[in-house]
């Protein structure tokens, strides 16, 4: 899967590489599904969402320019599988999942495949996780109508945040926030994509 889908298109950052090779995948999608677990798409998971295709997730990880040690927070924990690649590279990952059923999974499998470093959270998180901000990385794993205000507040300087924009099943882009300065804040556009939506304040 590295290989021919994640190197072969350009993702080439070490952490990143050896993040995605570690992580059991197949024990991150419905077990009905876990001879697919290695294929280069998106795959269903519960609630109508979908765990994301493995080269977007590398692609995200390594936009955050992420050196090892961080505080993350990642919206969106779907089935865990991102936050559990950025928990190979970050010290402490924060993650927030809107549906219940998805979030209770999720910290179910991350415990059991041993990944204490990751906090997962029901609730809304375009809303972020005040009481552990601020964060040295922000991934949002949903397409959002515009940056929320919130996540932007619980960045530190020098933070990067990655997040699609635009609206649902559409064209989206994916873009990084980096905050240089309490009120300043630079923006790139990285890449096409398409996520589920980003549901919440
Ligand atoms: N990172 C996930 C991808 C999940 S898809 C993985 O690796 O599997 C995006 C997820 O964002 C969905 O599970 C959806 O329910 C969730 N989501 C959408 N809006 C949200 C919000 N406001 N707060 C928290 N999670 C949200």
């Amino acid at each position: 899967m590295v290989r021919e889908q994640v190197v072969s298109r350009g993702v080439r950052d070490r952490r990143v590489l050896k993040a995605m090779r570690r992580v059991p995948r197949e024990k991150f999608v419905p077990t009905r599904m876990q001879h697919e677990a290695y294929k280069d798409s998106p795959l269903p998971i519960p609630g109508g969402q979908t765990i994301s295709q493995p080269y977007i997730v590398a692609f995200m990880v390594k936009a955050l320019n992420l050196s090892g040690g961080e505080k993350v927070l990642e919206v969106g924990t779907g089935s865990g599988y991102a936050a559990a690649v950025l928990a190979e590279i970050a010290a402490e990952v924060f993650t927030i999942e809107r549906i219940g059923e998805l979030a209770e999974g999720a910290a179910t499998v991350l415990k059991n495949s041993g990944y204490s470093n990751v906090h997962v959270r029901h609730a809304d998180g375009t809303e972020g996780w005040i009481g552990e901000a601020p964060f040295d990385a922000i991934l949002v794993s949903a397409g959002a109508p515009k940056v929320p205000k919130s996540l932007l507040n619980q960045l530190k300087i020098g933070g990067n945040l990655v997040l699609p924009i635009g609206l649902a099943h559409r064209a989206q882009e994916l873009i990084r926030v980096t905050r240089i300065g309490e009120n300043e804040f630079e923006q790139e556009d990285l890449a096409e994509v398409c996520f589920v939506p980003l549901i919440g304040k």
